[in-house]
């Protein structure tokens, strides 16, 4: 068996100037990678994708490990702590926020609902979307609640259908300009807040030199079944040069598909993928993987929801997905 493991936010929470955000504490990060390597062999990419081919098999259960978004923590946190291991992480990047500093409206998200109480930032949020679009703002009563709890089952009711809401249901242009003005609003600087939150190219490529595999994760982080082809073509090759522009080479490059639900792809993703020579793409659906799984569709679990489960800090592990 191969338990595929993402995490998504890992750091000290109550020394951050962000304590709301939903993550995992560098502490419980520690203690769950050492006691996967006491329980499970740790795999590289390689040797989870020769097990899934059925070239490979291991005395005990796999485990990989995976980090989506390009973090900074990634690299100054998690990055060292693998490092000592001997473990492989998968670091997957979103390209537009290392190149061009921007950050990703569904970061933006995080952060204005850990700096502002929910309800006055969707107060806030739906304002401003009601003066710009008053139907698209009525939109958020039609959200479907269980769809939306199924896609963030850490979160809140409410929450969940808000984020559902944000992610996939909005118009992009009016959701990231909304979003986008909150942000300076509560926040700062878009360009500033990207150098602190994610990693730079230059600290990727001393993840890779320190044994760390990189990987795909778009350009822009919007759901691929929500753009147009053509868009949707476009992301993934602006992706995938600039990684391989701006990196170091690598044999294998694999990819995670943002939010991550079989309906956050297309068939056409999957070809797309296939000519631009990425090895595998992850989802957020549960894993685990077994051998003649379809390699462009591996699920993977939470690290909340990996064996063994870390309980403790339930407060900040509640909501890790996106
Ligand atoms: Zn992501």
């Amino acid at each position: 068996m191969l338990h595929i493991v993402m995490y998504h936010y890992v750091r000290d929470l109550p020394r951050t100037a962000y304590p709301r955000i939903k993550g995992m504490l560098l502490d419980d990060f520690r203690a769950q990678v050492k006691s996967f390597a006491g329980g499970f062999e740790v795999a590289s990419l390689e040797a989870a994708l020769a097990y899934l081919r059925g070239e490979y098999q291991p005395k005990r259960d796999l485990c990989l490990l995976t980090f989506d978004d390009g973090l900074k923590e990634h690299y100054s946190e998690a990055t060292p702590i693998l490092r000592e291991l001997g473990i492989q992480g998968i670091f997957h990047m979103i390209t537009s926020c290392l190149e061009d500093r921007v950050v990703a409206p569904v970061h933006m998200n995080h952060f204005l609902m850990a700096a502002l109480e929910f309800a006055e930032y969707r107060e806030a949020f739906l304002a401003k979307l009601s003066e710009m679009d008053p139907a698209a703002a009525k939109g958020i009563a039609a959200v479907n609640g269980a769809q939306a709890k199924k896609t963030y089952p850490w979160d809140l009711s409410e929450v969940a259908s808000f984020k559902y809401f944000f992610n996939f249901l909005l118009d992009a242009q009016k959701r990231d300009a909304i979003v986008k003005a909150l942000f300076e609003r509560y926040i700062g600087s878009e360009k500033d807040f990207a150098g602190q939150l994610y990693a730079s190219w230059d600290e990727a490529r001393q993840m890779q030199s320190a044994g760390m595999l990189i990987g795909g994760h778009t350009h822009s982080h919007q759901p691929l079944s929500s753009l147009s082809k053509e868009e949707m073509r476009q992301d993934l090759r602006t992706s995938s040069s600039l990684l391989r522009k701006r990196l170091s080479e690598q044999a294998l490059w694999p990819f995670c598909y943002p939010y991550g639900k079989n309906d956050s792809f297309t068939p056409e993703t999957v070809e797309t993928l296939k000519n631009l020579a990425f090895e595998c793409a992850f989802t957020t659906e549960k894993g685990p993987s077994n051998p003649g799984v379809d390699m462009f569709r591996i699920g993977r679990v939470d690290c909340k929801a990996a064996p063994p489960v870390i309980e403790t800090k339930e407060v900040y592990m509640a909501g890790v997905t996106q």
